[in-house]
């Protein structure tokens, strides 16, 4: 996300009640959720183009509602910087494993 697509979000989320968009991060995940799992079920390649351009919407949805959560919560850009690494280094130790 660029810069001016984070001032963006801050505009946004100070427009609003800090409620109202829990609720819309609560709701943007589930419709995130949703089609993955429609994604899921798919049989064919066919079938699955058909929610490609739902899961891009709904991918650019959820990351609005994230940065917007970041700032709703004061989340420290280096704590979740270092918090992301850790994952990726423990999820990248199991695939280490695995070989
Ligand atoms: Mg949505």
């Amino acid at each position: 996300m660029t810069d001016i697509q984070k001032q963006a979000c801050r505009i946004i989320y100070e427009t609003y009640e800090h409620q109202q968009q829990i609720d819309k991060t609560i709701e943007e995940v589930a419709e995130l959720q949703l089609v993955l799992i429609r994604l899921k079920d798919c049989e064919t390649l066919e079938a699955q183009n058909e929610y490609i351009t739902q899961l891009i919407d709904e991918i650019a949805d959820v990351t609005i509602m994230i940065e917007q959560m970041k700032i709703a919560y004061g989340i420290d850009k280096k704590i979740l910087d270092k918090k992301i690494q850790e994952k990726l280094n423990r999820q990248y130790d199991r695939i280490g494993r695995m070989e």
